[in-house]
């Protein structure tokens, strides 16, 4: 039988984590799952031609008038589902990933072009732990460690926080391109992950902000919208244009219901800035995309060392290789591994 590891992919952060899970790999999203084959048909109506308005994921940025306040809003609908579809992801791990994508990317979005954030959260609920990246530019990836976790409903609710845990941290790393990153760490909030961003914004960056995420699910657990928009006041900040804006917020319809109802970014942004004068400054494309590839995972494999190879070695099927990050997967046979043993040796004499 093929021996199959699993490895973070590979911007390789200076960690480096092979597990073999050789029962793993039938239990990912297969096209012949029932939730796959649903999600396939959800994504084929969303792309349907009379459905132009939520062709593509945008994010939207828009700066009041007196350049007090500025808002960003994105719809994620389409890069969630894709998300959730390669970690065949629960119904409650779905909202979670969705939600923890959204807000990645608005984090994302507050960056310059090149840099990157990425978010860790770390509960002790079944989860264990959520880990969503994403750029300035407008990619974005992410994974549960235990997407399949049974979470019951709260109310008819799907529980997030019940999935995550209440107790645990977000760690919230930037690559600015510095030769370190920068790094905040808070504790859970409400493990509900929009209050717990909006938290980590006041604590560790001494940032008011409103930030609201949403997740939508059909009954099947199928992602039928997803979104959210972030709200920060700009230096010197005034904190009661802020608090205006937040209660604002609380007497609108809630962020769910302008999704469902089909809203895009740039008019979610529009209700919540209500009377007060603005106007938008940029859009930006989004998309769910990893950067791994068979030569960073040929990196990995060399990095697991001279023994751990040679076991593989032995093993007569060769090695797959499944990316955390996006669950592609990479076919190493015997020979290639014969080869990396022996560019070892050369590098060792
Ligand atoms: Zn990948």
């Amino acid at each position: 039988m093929q021996t199959s590891i699993f490895l973070p992919s590979l911007l390789l952060r200076g960690f480096l984590r092979a597990k073999k899970l050789p029962n793993r790999t039938k239990s990912i999203a297969g096209p012949g799952s029932d939730v796959y084959k649903q999600r396939k048909t959800i994504q084929s109506n969303l792309h349907s031609p009379g459905n132009k308005k939520q062709m593509t994921d945008i994010l939207h940025r828009t700066i009041s008038d007196s350049g007090k306040v500025f808002g960003l809003a994105c719809n994620t609908t389409h890069l969630v589902n894709e998300a959730c579809r390669r970690h065949d992801t629960g119904p409650t791990a779905a909202a979670a990933l969705g939600r923890a994508l959204t807000g990645a990317i608005l984090l994302a979005a507050l960056l310059k072009d090149g840099q990157s954030v990425r978010l860790k959260f770390e509960g002790n609920g079944p989860f264990k732990k959520i880990i969503t990246e994403a750029g300035y530019d407008g990619w974005s990836r992410g994974y549960v460690a235990n997407p399949r976790a049974d979470i019951p409903l709260n109310n008819g609710l799907v529980d997030v926080a019940s999935g995550l845990g209440r107790a645990g941290f977000l760690t919230v790393s930037k690559d600015i391109g510095l030769e370190q990153q920068y790094q905040g760490i808070t504790q859970l909030y409400t493990s509900e992950i929009g209050e717990d961003i909006a938290f980590y914004l006041l604590e560790s960056e001494q940032t008011p902000s409103v930030v609201a995420l949403s997740v939508q699910l059909h009954p099947s657990g199928i992602i039928e919208a997803a979104g959210g928009y972030l709200i920060q006041a700009l230096p010197p900040v005034e904190e009661s244009l802020l608090a205006t804006i937040e209660q604002q917020t609380k007497k609108l319809p809630s962020l769910s219901s302008h999704l469902a109802a089909g809203k895009s970014a740039a008019e979610i942004l529009a209700t919540v800035f209500c009377d007060i004068p603005h106007h938008t400054t940029a859009t930006t494309p989004l998309r769910y995309q990893c950067s791994c590839t068979q030569e960073k995972m040929k990196a990995a494999l060399c990095s697991l060392g001279y023994g751990e190879l040679q076991e593989l070695k032995e093993n007569q099927e060769g090695i797959e290789i499944i990316c955390e990050f996006c669950r592609d997967r990479y076919s190493f046979d015997t020979q290639e591994i014969a080869a990396l043993l022996n560019q070892q040796d050369e590098n060792l004499n």
